[in-house]
Parts: C-alpha cells; sequence; structure tokens
C-alpha cells in the first residue's frame, strides 16, 4: 500500500479493458487509435494496436495511456492495411507488465492471430495447468493468453470454428476482438457479461466495447454481437455463428459506472439508465436539503435524476481537475497528503449553511468518500446526505472488475451504522437491488448482480477465487481500513 499512487481512487473498483476493431478502410490502425481514445476510461495502463495488409500481421503495443504508447504519426506508418484491432488495458489478471499488453499476438500453424480480451476467465488456472502438463508454454501471466493456446491447438478449418472450439472450453467473462491476415472477428460469452457493439458505415465495418467509440468514428450502431454469438467479417463478408445459446448475466456494473453515459450498451441509453437510478434512489431514501451535488464525473447524470424527482436543487458542488496524468503518480508521502485536494475542490458559495445531499454511484472501500465529506464540511456545509445509486458492494467481482478482495470493501465488514460514524455523515442511503435492476430495459433476471447479492453466477471452481468469499474478519478490516486511510493522509 505504501506505493499507492496519488490520486489512485480506492472508492471504486478500477477499470478495465477496452476493445476496438476496424475492417475495410486504408487507414484502419489510426481509426482504431481514435476508437480507443473514446474507450480510454476502461484502461490506462497499457494500450496496443495489431494490423493486417493482408500479408502480415504488425504490432505496436506500450505501457501507459495511448498518448504515451503512440506519440506520432510514425507509430501508425508501422501498421499498415486495411484491417485493425485495439485494446486498452486495466489488468484484472495478470500483472502490470509489457509482456502482458494487449494485443496478444502469436503465430500458429494457420498463420498469426492477435486477440484483444475484455472480462475474466474463472477457470484459468485450472486450464492453464491442464496446458502446461501438455506442453504448452505461455509467454504472459494474464489469462488471456488461453484463447490462443486453445485455438493454436484446435484442428478445425477455419478460425471461427477454431475460436468456437477455445470458447467452449473457456468459462466466465468474455469480449473479444481478434485479426488473422485476412479476417477479424468479434465475439462475446454466453452469458455477455461485457459489452459489445458493431457499426458499419459503406465498407468500413467496427467493434468496440462502447458505442462512444463508434460516434467518433462516425460508424452509426448497427447492433450488438450478442451473448454466444462470434461475429466474422471477411472478404466473404459478415458472417455469424451462434456458438452457444444465450444465458444473458450482464455487469449491471457497466450501466452503474464503467461506460461513459454517452455509449448505448446492451441496446440500452447509460444516460437514461443513470437518470433513472437517481429517480429511484430519490424516490426509496428522499432527504431534507437544500441542495444535491454529485462526486464528478461519474455521478453527475445520477444526481440530477435525484435532484429532479425530489424537487431539491442540483448545484456543482465539487470542481474535478481534468487535467491530472501521470504526473502524480509515486509521489511522496508529503504530496500524498494532498491526494484528494488535488483532484477534488468544493464550491463554497454552493455548499455554505446548507443541508446537502451528495450523490454518488457507489462506495467500494469509503476512504475518498470520506475525504470528501471533510472537505464538504470544511466548505460550511451544515449537514451532509450521502445516497448512493447502487446497493452496497459487498463481494468481489471475478468476471473482469478488478474490484478489492472482500475484506477490503467496506460494506463486507460494517454495518450501515457504523460506515456512517466512519464518513462522519448525517445519514448514508443505497439503492436497493430491485430499484437498481427497475432502472435497466432488461428482464431483472438479465444482469449479474453478483458484487451485491453475492449470487455468482457462473460457478467459482479455483480455490484462490473462493478463498476470498469468507466473512472478513471485522477487527482486522477495520484496522486495515484506518491504515490505508492513514498512508493517504
Ligand atoms: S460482479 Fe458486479 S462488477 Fe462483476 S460482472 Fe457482476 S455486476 Fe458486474
Amino acid at each position: 500500500m505504501e506505493n499507492l499512487p496519488i490520486l489512485q481512487d480506492l472508492d471504486k473498483p478500477r477499470d478495465h479493458c477496452g476493445v476496438m476493431a476496424v475492417w475495410g478502410h486504408p487507414k484502419a490502425a489510426e481509426l482504431t487509435y481514435l476508437g480507443l481514445y473514446a474507450l480510454q476510461h476502461r484502461g490506462q495502463e497499457s494500450a496496443g494496436i495489431v494490423s493486417s495488409d493482408g500479408e502480415k500481421l504488425y504490432p505496436h503495443r506500450g505501457m501507459g495511456l495511448l498518448g504515451d504508447v503512440f506519440r506520432d504519426q510514425s507509430s501508425f506508418q508501422q501498421l499498415p492495411g486495411s484491417s485493425a484491432i485495439g485494446h486498452v488495458r486495466y489488468s484484472t489478471t495478470g500483472s502490470s507488465s509489457l509482456a502482458n499488453v494487449q494485443p496478444i499476438l502469436v503465430n500458429t500453424k494457420d498463420g498469426p492471430v492477435a486477440i484483444g480480451h475484455n472480462g475474466n476467465l474463472t477457470n484459468a488456472v485450472s486450464l492453464r495447468a491442464e496446458l502446461e502438463k501438455k506442453g504448452a508454454i505461455f509467454q504472459t501471466t494474464s489469462d488471456s493468453e488461453l484463447f490462443v493456446h486453445l485455438i493454436a491447438r484446435s484442428n478445425k478449418p477455419t478460425l471461427p470454428e477454431r475460436l468456437q472450439e477455445a470458447m467452449l472450453e473457456l468459462k466466465g467473462a468474455f469480449s473479444v476482438v481478434l485479426i488473422s491476415r485476412d479476417e477479424i472477428i468479434a465475439a462475446r460469452d454466453p452469458h455477455g457479461f461485457r459489452p459489445l457493439c458493431m457499426g458499419r458505415k459503406g465498407d468500413t465495418i467496427g467493434f468496440a466495447s462502447e458505442t462512444c467509440a463508434l460516434d467518433i468514428l462516425g460508424l452509426p450502431y448497427e447492433r450488438d454481437v450478442k451473448a454466444g454469438e462470434i461475429l466474422s467479417v471477411s472478404a466473404r463478408g459478415m458472417e455469424s455463428l451462434q456458438y452457444a445459446e444465450p444465458n444473458l448475466n450482464l455487469c449491471v456494473f457497466e450501466l452503474i459506472y464503467f461506460a461513459r453515459p454517452d455509449s448505448h450498451i446492451y441496446e440500452t441509453s447509460v444516460d437514461k439508465v443513470r437518470r433513472k437510478l437517481g429517480k429511484i434512489l430519490a424516490e426509496e431514501h428522499p432527504a431534507d436539503a437544500d441542495v444535491v451535488i454529485s462526486i464528478p464525473d461519474s455521478s453527475n447524470t445520477s444526481a440530477l435524476g435525484y435532484a429532479r424527482q425530489s424537487g431539491i436543487k442540483y448545484e456543482i458542488g465539487l470542481i474535478r481537475n481534468h487535467y491530472i496524468g501521470r504526473t502524480f503518480i509515486n509521489p511522496s508521502q508529503f504530496m500524498r497528503s494532498y491526494n484528494s485536494r488535488i483532484k477534488y475542490n468544493p464550491v463554497r458559495g454552493v455548499l455554505e449553511g446548507r443541508r446537502v445531499v451528495v450523490v454518488d454511484d457507489s462506495i467500494v472501500r469509503g476512504t475518498t468518500m470520506k475525504k470528501l465529506v471533510g472537505m464538504i464540511r470544511q466548505a460550511g456545509a451544515k449537514e451532509v446526505h450521502i445516497r448512493i445509486a447502487s446497493p452496497p458492494v459487498r463481494w468481489p467481482c471475478f468476471y473482469g472488475m478488478d474490484y478489492p478482495t472482500r475484506k477490503e470493501l467496506i460494506a463486507a465488514f460494517a454495518t450501515p451504522k457504523e460506515i456512517e460514524e466512519f464518513l462522519g455523515v448525517d445519514s448514508l442511503r443505497h439503492l436497493s437491488i430491485e430499484g437498481m435492476l427497475a432502472s435497466t430495459r432488461d428482464k431483472p433476471t438479465n444482469y449479474c448482480t453478483a458484487c451485491f447479492s453475492g449470487v455468482y453466477p457462473v460457478a467459482l471452481t479455483d480455490p484462490a477465487q473462493l478463498a476470498e468469499l469468507v466473512e472478513p474478519d471485522k477487527a482486522w478490516a477495520k484496522a486495515e481500513l484506518e491504515r490505508v486511510l492513514r498512508s493517504i493522509e
């Protein structure tokens, strides 16, 4: 914890990955870059693109933000061809190192193949051990490498069929894009945990984690890649292979926090869902207050929904510094003491003498929220009422979100009263699971709610994962929380 980067928000699950693919454009790599730019919120640790000119695959990958990896136009001269795939990553499985940067590129007996993966495989440990026993040599610690090993072992005649064989062995969450010399493929697991959409204009086809990436390219959204579908594009045109029956468990947290509000995912507007989350939150948990504020930016829309439903005025009470980059990574202890103040600053004129409702999308550890409450009080707020547009996060995610372990989730070991006291607020209320699901478009049973309910739709078998589910030791967890708090003070 001592090396905790300043400004890393411990109150949020860290983002995971974003994928992008472009077919049928002479500047495919540049379009992929632009699409990834719109997906940068999904992963900031590393980025990469692999292109094809029909003869060879060309990779360019590196650590850092897209702007660090693709510094100038010369990067694209090394990425020729009319098809490309790209990936932005936050490591959920496997360490943060250059070897794990995606797309992962391998040579198979049928030619080179590269893959970009968003999600987490739940049977990665056992499958890897099994393949190693059969002689497979892994080059990365990432679970995504399993795809390419399984594809390379398949004797099926086409890449979509080889991928199908691979995917039938894999369990968990995966939305993937693949590229070979003459084909690109987009595919989703049968549960559809992670989003993946498709757009088209003329001969150019794009696949992306979110529609905001298609928007930037001017590719009108056409449809989602279906759960359990392998969609391939080649000189033969577009071909769909429904390799497994859909059994939907869409990640509801994508709608609450991860996806951009200007995106459509799961065929629904993220903006509309977030407004409704705020509206139902106001119905379930009204507050006697003068002003509603959000924690920018992810809770802006749900705060608007809360304000509209409650009739309490929405104001901008916290300003977020948008120019924070990697400059502040590895700060001194002295600089870390300014942590929350560098990221947020309160607007005294909005808060002073007021009873304030603070709407946020989620609380994971509670440390950042505690800091913000202190700042809001210092700015003169008379009362602080926290309203959270999701239920308490009590369980870790094994499907692609990097939640802390159970003992680091404040709602997993502290009572609501204890959390109120820890945060120093007048009241704290969460949206119910029913209220959350009522905000969405699909049937409630089509969503994964495991991190709120503890009901895991894909069975966990890995002993390390099962160990994360045990009841946390309360005294230890509280002491640890205080230690984390001190380390960022
Ligand atoms: S456990 Fe939570 S974050 Fe993970 S897939 Fe399910 S809803 Fe999403």
